[in-house]
């Protein structure tokens, strides 16, 4: 039995401890170089540390207003229409959240009655199926299938025609395959939300981190609007992770809903971090694609790294994250069982891609295996120099 079990309910035991919190504890236990978690290991701007510092000394310490300081729902919405044409109320159409796993909760909570169905794509972030458990909602899965990550579109319909299907929720930039849905999918996805009457809720937290392709909100596909909630963060743009500033975009019904259930998750988010990230919203274009171009050139060092060892690599459009099928490395071996000998005998830490699927299936991603490369050069190098070691 592990930790927790005693107390906790049947229907969370499944969610005891995720793996990024086991993988990162193991990454300082062993001294390996941490590949796992998705986070930078360099701080994002200069500037924006210094708002947040200078909102602490103005005093903008208090509760600020549980939908979020008007600086950041102003800045949000003018985003949303500069980078994406979406016209949206700052007061009745946006809602600050604490990052964006405070929305994906929040959502599926205010929208889900025990027993509905939640379409997703799998494998999929593992907090989607938990916050399903949570709302007592169920995850009707869609598979995606390498190399290129797509789906059989009788498949997604089947799932989507379900008796007690409710909402379909989608991630693109995709975490953990880094896939960009293309326009033919994103309009797949449109069609079956509006065949069979579903919300529509998109994770859109890598929206700054394209490499290839661009990202398109589903929320700008036709009809698509008034039944799509949009969630993002300012974590990954910005390379903050630990501020936890997210939030969600809707109609002002579907906001009013997820607000309700917010104000008693945690009322508000800190104040400070909102101001931060409002003056990051506003950077113009190149900034942002700065960013983005920075992060595809360590794309590039890890996967063609990791191509070198020996690693058959789906190299992303986007995100911080590479997968690799092990087999030809570590034949034999499960994900699982890879990424847990692989800090004591290379000291680097990755996670088993598995662990992103349904754990009914055992076979499903067994080879799979996540990289994130959102850290510096030498730590990059350090690792493959590391992984050479690895004998099967
Ligand atoms: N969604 C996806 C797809 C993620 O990868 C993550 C992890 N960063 C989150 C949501 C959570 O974002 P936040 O840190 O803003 O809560
Ligand atoms: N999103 C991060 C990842 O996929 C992890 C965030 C977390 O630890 N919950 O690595």
């Amino acid at each position: 039995m592990a930790a927790g079990d005693a107390y906790l309910t049947r229907r969370l035991r499944p969610f005891t401890t995720t793996i990024f919190a086991t993988m990162s504890e193991l990454a300082a236990a062993t001294g390996s170089v941490n590949l796992g978690q998705g986070f930078p290991d360099t701080d994002g701007p200069d500037e924006l540390r210094e708002v947040a510092v200078a909102a602490i000394r103005e005093g903008r310490n208090q509760y600020p207003p549980s939908a979020g300081v008007p600086e950041l729902r102003r800045a949000i919405a003018a985003h949303q229409q500069a980078w994406y044409g979406l016209d949206l109320d700052p007061d009745s159409e946006v809602l600050v959240t604490v990052g964006a796993t405070e929305a994906i909760a929040a959502t599926l909570l205010a929208l889900c009655e025990p027993g509905d169905e939640v379409v997703m794509f799998e494998p999929s972030y593992d907090s989607y199926a938990a916050c399903a458990a949570m709302a007592g909602a169920v995850p009707r899965l869609v598979r995606l299938h390498p190399p290129d990550w797509s789906f059989d579109p009788d498949e997604l319909a089947a799932a989507a025609a379900g008796p007690r299907a409710r909402l379909l929720l989608l991630n693109s930039p995709h975490n953990p395959t880094g896939k960009v849905f293309t326009p033919d999918e994103l309009d797949q996805v449109a069609a079956v939300c509006a065949a069979h009457d579903l919300l529509a809720v998109t994770d859109e937290v890598y929206e700054h981190l394209v490499f290839d392709g661009s990202h398109v909100p589903l929320a700008t596909l036709p009809g698509m609007r008034d039944r799509t909630l949009t969630i993002s963060s300012g974590g990954k743009t910005f390379s903050f992770t630990g501020w936890k500033v997210g939030w969600v975009c809707a109609a002002p019904a579907l906001v009013a809903a997820v607000r309700a259930v917010k104000q008693f998750l945690t009322y508000t988010s800190p104040a400070p971090f909102q101001l931060a990230i409002a003056h990051g919203l506003g950077y113009e274009p190149p900034v942002l694609r700065g960013f983005a171009a920075e992060l595809a050139a360590k794309r590039d060092l890890l996967c063609d790294g990791l191509a070198a060892l020996g690693y058959d690599v789906f190299r992303p459009a986007a995100t911080y994250f590479a997968t690799t099928d092990i087999a030809a490395v570590a034949p034999g071996i499960s994900a699982r069982d890879f990424c847990l000998a692989l800090p004591e005998r290379c000291g680097v830490v990755a996670i088993p891609s598995s662990v992103f699927y349904d754990p009914a299936d055992p076979a499903a991603g067994r080879n799979l295996v996540r990289w994130a490369f959102c850290k510096r050069d030498p730590v990059l190098h350090e690792a493959l120099a590391r992984l050479t070691s690895w004998e099967p």
